[in-house]
Formats: structure tokens, C-alpha cells, sequence
């Protein structure tokens, strides 16, 4: 009988990439944490730490050499990504340099012309200036294609009319990805996408959120005057916009969250040690199978959510679509931050409810990440669809 050939997959670390995650928790914890308790109260972003980050080489990991990165492929991305959120307890720089990465960097990289690659992509891989994209408006969020932000050609450039709102990084941005309407009348090919920068005229920051979580990541609103920008700013075709935005959600789903997979590995570690030297009642917390099937379920989060994120990643970096495996990996690595957090808060008791502790500042970044990028509702929606089901 003929057996069915079967293609097995590899997603062990190699030597090197597993030595890059360790340099990226040593730089973290020697360069990025100092005062990160202070800045979380005062909701300041780490302008050092991004700059630091910019010289160890986060923000060109992925960018090719010609234009400054390290040109890294996207499973050495992850491995460093990982060991940023491993050792980093500023998870609103962490979250600020993601978005500069997948929502920006990456959609220039992979649909800008020469010319706009030449133009942006040496100054955001050395950060010397901060990108991030604009989708969201006040009325449409989930449902992103229905955005109402027109461009209208005028000659040689667009006017953009419209506001967007929970923009990560818009207070700081020079340069945004901005989904506007081209043409009404075609739902999906009528979105085109804009490279805007801060100083075109008609473009302004409207307020910033106060968030639950995130404190040291800049977010706000966006808002779009008369807003020129030059038709070279086009960020691929006319109409190319819904296509753009699919591609990057696919990063964005799966990449974005190796930070959320080093600090669920550290939060583990954490539990263990606690539980193991914590005692009550004579004995280790640990000995009692209530905390030891805890500790056993987190395992299980850490262990299924790296496996997700490195099937994910692999397919991108073999040039795959990975439409449900990144809504897969989103929804689950993202879920199991928000329940391994409350976990290790209950492992640890009163401390753990303490602010003295990080759980709770990780609990609380932990749940915008069931909200962006896609809640977790319009994930189940997307692998629902691809099921056939809706
Ligand atoms: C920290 C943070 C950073 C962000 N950064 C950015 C950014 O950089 N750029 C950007 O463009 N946007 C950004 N966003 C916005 C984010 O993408 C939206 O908040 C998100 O898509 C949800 O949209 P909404 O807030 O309007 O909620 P709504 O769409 O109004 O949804 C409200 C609730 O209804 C549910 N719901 C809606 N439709 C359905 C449906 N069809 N089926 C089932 N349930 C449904 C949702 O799941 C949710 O629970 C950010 C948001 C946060 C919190």
C-alpha cells in the first residue's frame, strides 16, 4: 500500500537564534527596566530605552542591510522578540516598538516602491523615526472596511478627510499607514493606504487615551484636515488597501505576540520558584494539586502558544498565507496571557495583588490584547468563516 507522504515541521530554536533571545533578556534587564515603575505612574514612554533598543538592533531586525537592518529572517525576529518580553517589564515600550515593527515597517518592506523603501526605511530601522498604522475610527472598529476616511485625487496628490482613533504610537509618529476611500461605490477594492507624515499639511494628534494598561505606550486619536499627501505616498496600488491590511493583520496576529510568549515563559518560572519556597500549613504551596494543576494548566498556555506562534511564523517566512493560523495563535496567546496572569496573581496570594509585585501591571496590559489587532470575537468570526460556518 502506498503510504500518504507527509511533510513534518521543525520549530526548535537553532543554537544561534536561541543565543540571540538570551542577549535580548540580558540587554532587557540591563538596559530597559531602570524606572520603569516610576514611568508606568507618570505614563511616559522610554524614549532611552526605544533609542538603546535601536542600537542593539530591534527596530531593523527584519529590514534588509541596504538600508541599515540586520536583515534577520522572521524566526530570529521572534527568538529576539521573545526575550524582549522574557526580560522587559515595560510592556508599553514593548508594545510601541511592536507596532513601529509589524504595522509600519513591515507593510513598507513588503509593498513599498524603491523609492519609499529608500525614503523611511533607514530611519525607522535606526528609530530615528517612529511609525505606526491608522485603521480605527470613531464608528468603525471591528468592522475596519467600513472606515468613512476619504482621499480624493487632486492632481499629483490625495486629500484625506476623516479621523482615526486608538492609534498606538500617533502622539510620537512621524510617519503613520493611513486605510482611507478611494472609490465609495467597491466595499473592499476601494481602500487604498497612505505613508502620512506628522509634518503634511492638515495633519494633527486630537486627544490620548488614558488607558488601563499599556501606560508607557503613547495612543491617541488622529485627525485628518484637507490632509495633502503626495501621490508618491501611496503605499501600493489604488484599491490595494484591503490586501495590504490582510497581509499585515497576519504579522501582526502571529509575530506581535512572541513578546506575550516571553513574559507568560518568565511569569511561569516565577509561579514555580514561589510555588516551591512559599509555605503554609507546614508545607510548599506547591504540594497542594490546586496550585500544582495551576502551575500544570500555564504550562500547557506557554507550551501550545509558542507551538502556534512558531507555525505561524514559519509560514511566514516560507511565504505562506497564514489567515487562520494567525487568528489561531492571536486568540489563544493572547487569552492565555490574560488567564496566566490572573493565575500567577492567585499563586502568589495578597503579593501577588500587590503592586509591589509585576502581575498586575502584566494583567493589565494583558487584556488590550484580546482587543487589538482584532478582538477576540472577530478572530473566532475569521476562523468560523474559513470553516465555512459563517
Ligand atoms: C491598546 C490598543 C491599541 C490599538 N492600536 C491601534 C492602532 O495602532 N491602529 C488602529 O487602527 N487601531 C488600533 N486599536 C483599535 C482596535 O483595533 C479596536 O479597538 C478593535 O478593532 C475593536 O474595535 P472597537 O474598539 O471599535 O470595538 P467594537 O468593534 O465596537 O466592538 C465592541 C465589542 O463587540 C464585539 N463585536 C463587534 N462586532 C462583532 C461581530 N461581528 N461578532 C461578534 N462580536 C462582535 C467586539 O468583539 C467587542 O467585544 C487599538 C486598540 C487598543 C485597545
Amino acid at each position: 500500500m502506498k503510504t500518504k507522504e507527509r511533510q513534518y515541521m521543525d520549530f526548535s530554536l537553532t543554537e544561534d537564534q536561541l543565543d540571540f533571545k538570551k542577549a535580548a533578556i540580558e540587554f532587557a534587564g540591563r538596559e530597559l527596566n531602570i524606572g520603569a515603575k516610576q514611568r508606568e505612574k507618570n505614563r511616559e514612554f522610554n524614549q532611552a530605552g526605544w533609542e538603546k533598543c535601536a542600537e542593539f538592533g530591534i527596530h531593523g531586525l527584519l529590514v534588509p542591510q541596504k538600508y541599515g537592518g540586520l536583515e534577520m529572517d522572521i524566526l530570529t525576529c521572534i527568538a529576539a522578540m521573545q526575550g524582549l518580553g522574557y526580560g522587559c517589564c515595560d510592556g508599553g515600550l514593548l508594545f510601541s516598538l511592536n507596532s513601529h515593527i509589524w504595522t509600519c515597517e513591515m507593510p513598507i518592506l513588503k509593498f513599498g516602491t524603491d523609492e519609499q523603501k529608500g525614503k523611511y526605511l533607514p530611519g525607522l530601522a535606526n528609530g530615528t523615526i517612529k511609525g505606526g498604522h491608522a485603521m480605527t475610527e470613531p464608528d468603525f472598529g471591528s468592522d475596519a472596511f467600513g472606515i468613512k476616511c476619504k482621499a480624493v485625487k487632486n492632481g499629483n496628490t490625495y486629500i484625506l478627510n476623516g479621523t482615526k482613533t486608538f492609534i498606538t504610537n500617533a502622539p510620537l509618529a512621524d510617519i503613520l499607514l493611513v486605510f482611507a476611500v478611494t472609490d465609495a461605490t467597491k466595499k473592499f477594492a476601494g481602500l487604498s493606504v497612505f505613508l502620512v507624515e506628522k509634518t503634511f499639511p492638515g495633519f494633527s494628534v486630537g486627544k490620548c487615551e488614558e488607558l488601563m494598561g499599556l501606560k508607557t505606550c503613547p495612543l491617541g486619536e488622529v485627525i485628518l484636515q484637507d490632509c495633502e499627501v503626495p501621490e508618491e505616498n501611496r503605499l501600493g496600488g489604488e484599491g490595494a488597501g484591503a490586501a495590504i491590511f490582510n497581509s499585515e493583520m497576519e504579522y501582526e496576529r502571529s509575530c506581535l505576540f512572541a513578546t506575550h510568549l516571553g513574559a507568560m515563559e518568565k511569569i511561569l518560572e516565577e509561579c514555580i520558584d514561589y510555588a516551591k519556597v512559599r509555605e503554609q500549613f507546614g508545607k510548599p504551596i506547591g504540594s497542594n494539586q490546586s496550585i500544582s494543576h495551576k502551575i500544570a494548566d500555564m504550562k500547557m498556555r506557554v507550551e501550545l502558544s509558542r507551538l502556534i506562534l512558531y507555525k505561524a511564523a514559519w509560514m511566514k517566512s516560507q511565504g505562506k498565507r497564514a489567515p487562520i493560523d494567525s487568528a489561531i495563535a492571536k486568540l489563544y496567546i493572547s487569552e492565555s496571557y490574560v488567564q496566566n496572569c490572573l493565575d500567577a496573581i492567585q499563586i502568589h496570594g495578597g503579593y501577588g495583588y500587590s503592586t509591589e509585585l509585576d502581575f498586575e501591571r502584566h494583567l493589565r496590559d494583558s487584556v488590550a490584547g484580546k482587543i487589538y489587532s482584532g478582538t477576540s470575537e472577530i478572530q473566532k468570526n475569521i476562523i468560523a468563516q474559513f470553516l465555512g460556518l459563517l
